[in-house]
């Protein structure tokens, strides 16, 4: 039987199709000319906690998933660590296109894409906003009032922040990227201890 969409399904969809013709953005060439899909985000649309990366990479343009490639595979094994079932979760990213080489989002791009992001939380209205990297720690701690709080993501890892969203109260806690721990066995650990903060609101 086909499952009746729901308001937020429907309004996430809306966030889809606006992307897939963004040709306002300064990834679009780039997208189109290499087949890429855009990253929208994927899981759950009434996910508790919501999981916010920088930028898909080679895998997830290829495929249109979030966190498909090693990172994911990082992120997967930390999230079955704490018991979390990543389809309960919402995972997105800021940036909803790969850019080139993977280097790191443009101020130009961020702009662009924020907004999407920032609909999303809305429409989501997650308990928790899980920051995965300095990007998204400072984009989301810039969005919610508390500027004066950043600091580098060495200081802020695993902390939680309480702030206000436009649907009520939120906790934001800055993570280090996943793909960090590719090379850097100590900061899996960091990783490993800084997701069981995320036990509780599972
Ligand atoms: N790194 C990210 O920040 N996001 C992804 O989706 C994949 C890798």
């Amino acid at each position: 039987m086909k499952k009746t969409l729901t308001s937020r399904d429907l309004e996430l969809k809306k966030i889809r199709d606006e992307v897939l013709v963004l040709k306002d953005s300064p990834l679009y060439t780039y997208r189109t000319e290499n087949h890429y899909f855009p990253v929208i985000g994927e899981g759950n649309h009434e996910a508790k906690i919501i999981f916010i990366g920088e930028a898909p990479g080679k895998n997830e343009a290829k495929t249109g998933r979030p966190f498909c490639g090693l990172a994911g595979k990082i992120l997967d094994d930390l999230l079955a660590s704490v018991g979390i079932n990543r389809p309960d979760v919402y995972i997105g990213n800021i940036l909803k296109d790969r850019p080139p080489f993977n280097r790191d989002p443009l101020p130009d791009e961020i702009a662009i894409y924020g907004p999407f992001l920032d609909r999303q939380i809305s429409i989501i209205q997650p308990q928790v906003i899980a920051t995965l990297g300095r990007y998204s720690m400072k984009y989301i701690m810039e969005k919610f009032g508390l500027t004066d709080a950043l600091r580098s993501i060495s200081e802020l890892h695993g902390k939680e922040f309480q702030a206000e969203a436009d649907y009520g109260k939120v906790y934001i806690i800055p993570l280090y990227h996943p793909a960090a721990a590719i090379y850097d066995r100590s900061l899996l650990e960091i990783l490993q201890k800084d997701f069981k903060i995320l036990e509780k609101y599972k």
